[in-house]
Order: C-alpha cells, then structure tokens, then sequence
C-alpha cells in the first residue's frame, strides 16, 4: 500500500462578486492523492482547476476544509509543491539559467549548489546549451521546458501543472509530453507524485494513472477513474480508445437540474451554452450527414477539436432533444432526424416547439413583450434581471444567446441599433 501525500478534506472555495454575491466555486473536494500516482483532473473551462491547483500549493486557502501533506495541514505555501503553468510566467528580462534558478531562491542553499542544481535540471529536461538565452529566443516548447526546469529543480514532492501543453502546437506538445512521462516513468526525477490539469481526454488517458472529473457551477468531483495500462500507451490500442470514450461520456452527461423546487425563494436562471442557431443546426446536420451513431471522440479528433471547443454545442443540442450521448456516442433523437431533414420554414418551426419546451426563460421574455401596449422593451431591462443571477458580463452573453434562439424560432425580433427587444408579428416597432 504506497503512503498518502497529499489529501483534500472537504474542500470549498467561495468567491464574493461583484452583482453575484457569494459564488460557490468548489464544493466539498475530497481527494487523496498517493506516492506513485500521476493524476489528471479534467472539467469544464471555469469549472476551478485551477482554483483548485493553487489550494493544493497553498496559493489560494479554501474557504472551507484542508489540505494535509504528509499527513499534516498545511498553512501558507506547500514547500513540497512545484508548479508549471499554461503560459509559461518566464522572466523575460532572466536568462534561461536565471529563470530555472529562480525555483530556489527560498532555499537556504550555497550559490554553487544553486548553480549545480539549476544545470543540472536544464540538461534533463533538454535545454542543455541554452542557459544562456533568453525567453524571447526560445521557441515555445522550449519556454515551456524552462518552466518544467524551474519546477523540478526544486526536486518537489509533488509537481503541479495546469494545462502544461495547452499553448503548444500538437507535435511540441507530444515530445515534451514523451519527455516528461520518460522522467517520471524511469524516475530520474525524486518526484513522488505528478497532478495535471488537462482540457485534452486523450492527454489524461496517455499520461495518467487516475483521471479526475469535475463538474462546474459549482465543481465537485463527478467520476474518479482508474487507468491501469502500462506505459508506453498505444493511442489506437482498444482499450486506450475504451477509457477515452468512458471520459467523454462522463463529460457530456449532463446535469439533471432540479425544476421548481418548492420553498426556494428565489427561483435561479438557468445559464445556457453560448451556442448559436447557426451553429447547433450545422452540427445536427453532421451527426445526421455521418450517419446513425457517432463516436464524439473520433469526431472532436477528426476536426482536431479539443473537448472545451466541442461541449457546449453537444449539450445544447442535448438540451433541445436534437440528441442522446451514451458511452461517448452521439445519437440524434426522431426530432433531431426530422430537424436535420426539415426544410429553412420546418426547421424554425421544430425549433421553436423545442425553445418553448427547453427554455423556459425565452416564453417569460415573450410574455414580458406581448403584455407591454407597444409591444418593445429595452435589452437593458432584461440584462437588468439577468445580472442579479449571473453578474454583468455573462448576463450580456446569456441575453446574447437567448436573442439569437429567440430571433431564430421567429418568437420575437430584436433591433440592434436600438437595443430593443419587440414582438415582429404584431406592430413593427415605434422607436422614438
Ligand atoms: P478553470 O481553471 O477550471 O478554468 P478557474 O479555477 O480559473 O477555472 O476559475 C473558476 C471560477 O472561479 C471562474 O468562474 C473564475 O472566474 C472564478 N475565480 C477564479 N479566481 C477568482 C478570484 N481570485 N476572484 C474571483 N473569482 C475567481
Ligand atoms: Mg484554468
């Protein structure tokens, strides 16, 4: 039985904004992470990865429960940790040596050792004969292979990474991925245990032992899965392809919401995908053009998608009945056939049956317009309502979204100049 490093207790992170009041980012992680483990943590963009990243180095405290490493809590930074992130953060103004030394500028070390240390973690990762340069000079991979170097000469514990290779190019991002698994897995580095946050399925499934889920508003950890192959993993080996289609079908499951809860005083919005008409239709039209059943993760490769590009519009299309996922695979229900069959005229009627029955909101908007005399309201009105649930820039793209559905389904019409939302059918709009 390897020994528990690190473990969450009860995690929650609130955050107070501005128009949103008190908003629940975390809620009640629990994770332990043991010696050996190298650990993926997957979710939606926003959902707090990277909240969550900078808890476990003590960068950000929970606003409820603890982080214990070895076995005791930790207070202030976690001097086990080292950290990678997506952008790099290199100095610009530092050479290569300088930015991977900077790793031990709170340790109470000798400048030759410093120095000794900081070479020596430069050869590993690749870099010899560029301690010299400086950031500017260096391709992106390279930058990132700086910032690898600054975390491990630290020799920590425990090496955190939010979405590493995320800025890379495909095939930077492959080598250095090699690189870093060929550290780990041969233990050349004195690293006990690796969590990284990735957007990329296949990414967690090539390089983990544990594959992490989490959900947003607010995350909590949805699925904890296991990834018991043995390195190297082969990308097109059908039990590689299995654990790929596993993850997706847990990301693309959605939420059931509960509707109407009695007693809640005060009734939340629901947050839509910011997916367009145009774009789901053009998406049905896919599924439908590539036939029965579709493997979403084949799809999302084929069109070298990444997962975050390809939810929101699959769960759009879930939440107007056009589709069904199960195990990875996206099926268009009757109505999404028919939806994907219909002509321009049909395909608006199918949609606004599916608008009237899925978004509520959009018939509260209509009702709002059809009981005015002149049959107009001001968008600021709504944004005005909608700010109160989701704060002022997402309230702007919440209206967005539902203006768009809106004008499609031909339920009401809406005046950009004037910024006025008005009922087409019956008076054209007096704008004054
Ligand atoms: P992810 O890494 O999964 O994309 P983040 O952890 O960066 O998500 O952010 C999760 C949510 O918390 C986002 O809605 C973000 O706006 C919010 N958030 C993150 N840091 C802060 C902060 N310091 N103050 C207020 N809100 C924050
Ligand atoms: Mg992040």
């Amino acid at each position: 039985m390897e020994k528990t490093l690190i473990e969450l207790r009860h995690i929650s992170k609130r955050y107070d904004l501005p128009n949103q009041g008190n908003v629940r980012i975390l809620e009640d992680i629990s994770i332990s992470i043991k010696e050996g483990e190298l650990i993926s943590i997957l979710g939606p963009s926003g959902s707090g990865k990277s909240t969550l990243l900078r808890i476990i180095a003590g960068l950000v405290s929970p606003s409820e429960g603890s982080v214990l490493y070895n076995g005791k809590q930790i207070v202030g930074t976690n001097p086990g940790v080292g950290m990678v992130f997506q952008s790099f953060a290199l100095f610009p103004w530092l050479t290569v040596l300088e930015n991977v030394k900077l790793g031990l500028d709170n340790r109470p070390l000798r400048e030759d050792e410093k120095m000794r240390r900081a070479l020596s973690a430069i050869d590993m990762i690749g870099l010899d004969g560029f301690e010299g340069a400086y950031p500017k000079e260096l391709s992106g991979g390279m930058r990132q292979r700086v910032g690898i170097g600054r975390a491990l000469v630290m020799e920590p514990d425990i090496l955190l990474m939010d979405e590493p290779f995320s800025a890379l190019d495909v095939l930077t991002a492959e080598n250095l991925k090699r690189d870093l698994l060929e550290l780990w897995i041969e233990k050349k580095i004195p690293t006990k245990s690796i969590i990284m946050v990735t957007h990329s399925i296949e990414e967690a499934v090539y390089m983990s032992d544990r594959a992490i889920i989490l959900s947003r508003d607010p995350a909590r950890v949805i699925s904890d899965i296991s990834i018991p192959m043995p390195h190297w993993r082969d990308k097109t080996e059908f039990q590689f392809t299995e654990f790929v289609d596993q993850i997706y079908s847990i990301m693309t499951k959605r939420e059931v919401k509960p509707v109407n809860v009695p007693g809640e005083a005060k009734k939340k919005i629901e947050k839509f995908p910011e997916v367009p008409a145009g774009a789901l239709t053009g998406f049905i039209e896919l599924i439908d053009d590539l036939g029965n059943t579709v493997d979403l993760y084949k799809l999302a490769d084929q069109f070298n998608l990444y997962l975050e590009d390809f939810l929101p519009i699959v769960e759009t299309a879930q939440i107007f009945g056009f589709a069904t996922i199960r195990q990875g695979d996206i099926d268009l229900t009757d109505i999404g056939h028919q939806f994907a069959d219909a002509s321009v005229l049909e395909r608006k009627e199918i949609f606004k049956a599916q608008v009237q029955k899925y978004v509520p909101i959009i018939e509260k908007i209509v009702r709002i317009l059809r009981s005015k005399s002149n049959n107009k309201m001001e968008r600021e009105f709504f944004v005005e309502i909608f700010e109160k649930h989701f704060g002022t820039i997402e309230a702007d793209h919440q209206l967005d979204i539902l203006i768009d559905w809106g004008r499609y389904a031909e339920l009401f019409a809406y005046d950009e100049e004037a910024k006025v939302l008005y009922l087409e059918s019956e008076t054209a709009p007096v704008l004054e």
